[in-house]
């Protein structure tokens, strides 16, 4: 059965759009679900849609053991804090959100760890800014003082120069 509040999960979950094509259905959960293949038709990523039941997105497991929904919202202003005044484009910024959505939802969970898109994210920064990831590095691992700055720092240059 399809239900009308599962329209959200039609959009493109790369780049948003609403233009997908099926390539593929079949059944699953002893029919309750219907699980499809679809493909972009703006950027021809393919994608599954659980519709029905589920959304295909895993849970977020936090650390207290509470468990939310995958919150783009907040995955994009934690990017974007991380980034202020830097010279990283809104098509960048988009692109990583991409990525660490589909490394979340390729990991094939039902609930995934909060830290596993906390690595996510650090990885993603370290790649395209290196002063927005020490900031996010030293927000999400708690930095305590200068010294952790200054190894964290030294751990770069020294993977920079390993290259
Ligand atoms: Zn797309």
């Amino acid at each position: 059965m399809m239900r009308g509040g599962y329209n959200l999960a039609m959009h493109c979950p790369f780049c948003g759009d609403e233009d997908t094509r099926v390539i593929d259905s079949r059944l699953v959960a002893n029919g309750e679900q219907v699980r499809r293949r679809r493909v972009c038709q703006s950027c021809q990523e393919r994608f599954t849609t659980y519709e029905g039941a589920e959304v295909a997105m895993p849970r977020i497991i936090k650390s207290n053991g509470a468990r939310e929904p995958f919150s783009e919202d907040k995955l994009r202003s934690g990017l974007t804090r991380a980034l202020e005044k830097r010279p990283v484009s809104f098509e960048t910024l988009e692109s990583v959100i991409g990525n660490i959505r589909r490394r979340v939802r390729m990991s094939g969970e039902r609930e995934v760890a909060a830290g596993v898109i906390g690595e996510a994210v650090m990885k993603e920064l370290k790649r395209i800014d290196q002063v927005a990831y020490v900031r996010f590095a030293s927000v999400y691992r708690d930095f305590q003082d200068i010294n952790e700055f200054q190894k964290e720092i030294a751990r770069l240059k020294t993977e920079r120069g390993g290259r």
